[in-house]
């Protein structure tokens, strides 16, 4: 008889890998099915992007041990964060001692990610690798799920008691499912690439606010910085056809001098931006998560910092259960991982498209208000406390994994 696992997680990008790399020690069963050969270049997730970490996740990253196995070189600390809104007086500057920490976030290339993630996996027993595979329906009966797939262009199917859709913010199976998914189209592109400040950047990510949209600067090793330029739709083909001589004039306009002048920007990459939500992430068998759960804007780098607290809740939840020997498919044990975590959900999207709205905002009472905003930040602590700890991903009830717990020590779940 074939076997039938615990756990299925479609998608082995960021959100499925991780997942499955903190549930190695529960004795679950997991099956891993990814589209993409493994370990291959083209792996989506793991592709030429280099995203800004929070302090929160590097503690997860480091409870599972992925952190030790992630490329120094490929990771650089971020010390402190300045926030400003171009053409205005308003700003705000964070900075890791005022949060008492060795870095605010760090800045890590995917595929650094991805390498330490997938070496991890390919040595834990209880995790099958199923790759290039397919996921192309899903079966929800009441005890068992079954997926169909083509793995190497066979057609088969594989069965679980719960299968986790982490197929990515496009995701096929969220609306095969019946998932509902609402979605702003911010009419934005992201241009990213690696560009040479000239002067260093003294591990600084700069977040600055124009009128088409943010444009980050995150620090990089060997002094270069990670470019993520939100800009109109319509003007996302002119840019990415400019010289690069010219696109650097045109990000310094934006930019201005404060890392002096611009000298060499790498190949650049376009990323259309919206933001994905559902009404719910769970249904019988099923639960969504990462870019399947919510996809957001890259401002303030939220995105795979909220996926990766999922992650850790879902991990802690799905890990009791099957201590207790329930049944980790059901509804009741799936409703305890909603409601853990919804508020932070709800604020992340919410705070992201908030941020958007408001400092594309022409209209001249808003741009005042927001810059007193800025301004008001910067010199009240409270107000500075509070932007530090969302930025660090420290809000809220925190999983056992951010703070240093394996999942194996049980106790009682904390339900905060
Ligand atoms: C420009 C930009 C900058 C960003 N910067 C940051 C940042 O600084 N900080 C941050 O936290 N977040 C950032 N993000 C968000 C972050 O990149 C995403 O949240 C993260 O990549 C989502 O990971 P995921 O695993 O959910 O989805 P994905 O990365 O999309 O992975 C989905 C996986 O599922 C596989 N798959 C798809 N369909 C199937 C199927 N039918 N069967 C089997 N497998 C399938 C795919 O091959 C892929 O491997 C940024 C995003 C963008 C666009």
């Amino acid at each position: 008889m074939a076997k039938e696992y615990d756990l299925l997680i479609v998608g082995g990008g960021m959100a499925g890998a991780s997942l499955a790399c903190a549930l190695a020690d529960s004795g679950m069963q997991i099956a891993i099915l990814e589209a993409v050969p493994w370990q291959s270049d083209l792996q989506p997730s793991y592709d030429v992007r280099t995203i800004s970490l929070s302090h929160g996740s590097r503690l997860i990253y480091e409870t599972l041990g992925i952190w030790q196995q992630i490329d120094p070189e490929a990771r650089c600390p971020i010390n402190s964060i300045h926030i400003s809104d171009r053409g205005h007086p308003g700003f705000t500057h964070l900075d890791r001692k005022d949060a008492g920490v060795e870095a605010l976030g760090y800045v890590v290339e995917n595929r650094a990610i991805g390498a330490a993630l997938m070496n991890r996996l390919e040595l834990i027993e209880d995790v099958d690798i199923i790759s290039p595979a397919t996921v192309s329906d899903v079966d929800i009966g009441q005890d068992v799920v079954t997926l169909s797939c083509a793995v190497e262009g066979k057609e088969t199917t594989v069965k679980g008691k719960l299968v986790v859709i982490a197929d990515g913010g496009r995701s096929g199976l969220r609306d095969k499912l019946n998932f509902q998914a609402s979605v702003d189209d911010y009419q934005q592109t992201a241009i990213v690439c690696n560009v040479s400040p000239g002067q260093p950047h003294q591990y600084c990510a700069y977040e600055r606010f124009t009128a088409s949209g943010p444009l980050a600067m995150l620090p990089m090793n060997g002094n270069r910085c990670w470019c993520v330029w939100a800009v109109d739709k319509a003007d996302v083909d002119e840019l990415m056809s400019l010289s690069e001589e010219q696109f650097l004039q045109r990000l310094q306009q934006q930019f201005g001098d404060r890392l002096g002048r611009f000298s060499r920007a790498g190949k650049r990459y376009a990323y259309p931006l919206a933001r994905n939500r559902v009404d719910t992430t769970i249904g019988p068998r099923v639960v969504l998560v990462g870019n399947a759960a919510h996809t957001v804007h890259p401002v303030a780098a939220q995105g795979f910092n909220l996926g990766l607290r999922d992650v850790a809740w879902l991990a802690e939840v799905l890990a009791r259960a099957k201590a207790e020997k329930q049944d980790v498919g059901t509804l009741e044990v799936l409703k305890i991982y909603e409601e853990i975590r919804a508020r932070d959900t709800k604020r992340v999207t919410g705070f992201t498209h908030g941020m958007i709205k408001l400092f594309t905002s022409q209209i001249p009472p808003v741009i005042a208000g927001r810059n007193l905003g800025l301004l008001l930040t910067d010199v009240v602590p409270e107000l500075k406390h509070a932007l530090l700890k969302r930025t660090m991903g420290m809000t809220g009830r925190q999983s056992k994994l951010a703070r240093g717990l394996k999942l194996k020590q049980h106790g009682q779940l904390d339900m905060g």
